[in-house]
């Protein structure tokens, strides 16, 4: 027997498609074979700022145990089912896919942080592929590869979540998907180890893509047994063709990288940074907040869209000197906008109080005073006792702020963002074995 990882990624374009839908249907054709799955099929988010994603970044990989003689036909298996259901005529669609052999070696999980992480090159890929004696198929440009490659480094022995997810029949592709809320809502009340199911602030029904894409619905959760409970109780008007429980490093915060000063941070990167407070915040059209902060080696903007809801409205309370911890993917500097961290979380870590100024107080009789003009002194309206000496007092405001983390709603979440809900839950180490029936057919 022997252990065989196969990545692939880089198959749909913005028309239709989906890496996940091929992964499935090789889980199907490979279990025909005979092949036993080491793991569920491993869903992979890379860099969500890379700019060349076609959606949420994701790349997959199948990790099975085989006889040495099926080894060729696999490899024809996978390849023709990538050829069959890429979106090969999109331009931008560049397949790839790698196979290897045995453990995976150390300089292929550091290849797959760094793609979850920042930016990878195509020849460092192939330099680990020929170096660690995998094979590599590309199609067109291959870009793929990368993807692929990192999805066979990340082995997901940290923290990691589930998803089941449901595929449509071809003939209702393209359509509105016919998913019942009602059922969504329930299966979210009875399911308190799934998330990201409905967004709070709109209500909005989050299991089901928008897209063209083959996927009607996916539900998320902490362990394969909840998502399958889970997508036991959600109705839909139309029939599912298939169904696979993935485990992935979705939920986990696997892109952000916390960089120790300001000026380390690079364009495309995730990063969580901690910094003052230096520009307060403004609100430019559309309702989207903007403010700086430094440290003693620079400076670098925040933006909290307006789409992220609560994490906007919270920006907008900051003031200069509070002091924050900033996550988010890098937006590069262009002509209208320095270096800016899209924010996707903040962690309030101190804020400074907020003093106002306000009339004194009447030394004759206690009622607050009226001003009698720009430096002209006070004057008591009731007992009528008048000072040209007397200045505004500070006092401290109720503090409106709280210190504490700040996550944008789940309806802007990005696939590898944590929610709320999953602080505590973090998991370590793979599961020893599948859980019978967790693919369909
Ligand atoms: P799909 O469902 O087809 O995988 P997607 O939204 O995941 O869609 P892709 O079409 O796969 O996006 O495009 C991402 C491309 O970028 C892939 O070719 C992948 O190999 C490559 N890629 C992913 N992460 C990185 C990275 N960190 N650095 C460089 N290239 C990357």
């Amino acid at each position: 027997m022997v252990k065989l990882h196969i990545g692939f990624d880089d198959t749909d374009s913005p028309k239709g498609g989906c890496t996940t839908y091929i992964a499935a249907l090789l889980v199907e054709k490979l279990s025909l074979m005979g092949v036993s799955f080491m793991d569920y099929p491993n869903l992979i988010r890379l860099n969500p700022n890379v700019p060349w994603k076609t959606r949420g970044n994701g790349a997959l990989c199948l990790r099975i145990n085989c006889h040495e003689d099926t080894v060729d036909r696999i490899r024809e298996t996978v390849v023709d089912a990538i050829e069959a259901n890429a979106e090969l005529s999109y331009s931008g669609t560049d397949p790839g896919t790698v196979f290897l052999f045995d453990n995976v070696p150390q300089e292929i999980k550091d290849f797959a942080k760094k793609a979850e992480q920042d930016i990878v090159k195509m020849e460092e890929a192939l330099k680990l592929v020929k170096r660690f004696d995998a094979e590599a198929v590309g199609f067109k440009k291959g870009r793929g590869i990368i993807g692929g490659l990192a999805a066979i480094g990340e082995e997901l022995n940290g923290d990691h979540t589930f998803e089941l997810i449901t595929y449509r029949t071809p003939e209702n592709r393209g359509e509105p998907r016919r998913v019942q809320a009602s059922s969504v809502k329930i299966m979210a009340a009875n399911s308190s180890l799934t998330f990201s199911n409905i967004d709070p602030e709109t209500g909005r029904i989050l299991i089901t893509p928008r897209g063209p894409d083959p996927i009607l619905y996916g539900v998320r959760g902490e362990n394969p047994e909840v998502v399958k409970q889970a997508h036991e109780i959600i109705r839909s008007d139309e029939p599912v063709e298939r169904w696979v429980i993935f485990r992935t490093n979705q939920g986990t915060d696997a892109h952000l990288r916390k960089v120790s000063a300001v000026t380390e941070i690079q364009p495309y990167n995730p990063v969580v940074v901690q910094g003052v407070v230096s520009k307060e915040p403004r609100v430019i059209q559309g309702g989207h907040v903007i403010f700086s902060i430094q440290d003693t080696s620079g400076e670098v903007d925040c933006a909290a869209y307006e789409p992220t809801g609560n994490l906007s409205k919270i920006s907008r309370k900051l003031n200069s000197g509070d002091v924050v911890k900033a996550s988010g993917g890098v937006r590069p500097a262009s002509s209208n906008y320095q270096l800016t961290i899209n924010l996707e979380k903040i962690m309030i870590l101190e804020v400074v109080p907020r003093i106002s100024f306000v009339n004194p107080f009447c030394p004759e009789c206690g009622k607050r005073m009226k001003s009698m003009g720009k430096n002209q002194g006070f004057r008591c309206e009731k007992c009528g006792f008048r000072s040209s000496q007397l200045k505004k007092v500070q006092v401290e405001e109720e503090q409106e702020l709280k210190r504490g983390l700040y996550i944008t709603t789940p309806r802007s979440q990005r696939h590898l963002t944590k929610p709320h809900c999953r602080y505590g839950r973090e998991k370590k180490g793979a599961p020893k074995e599948v859980i019978k029936n967790w693919h369909s057919p």
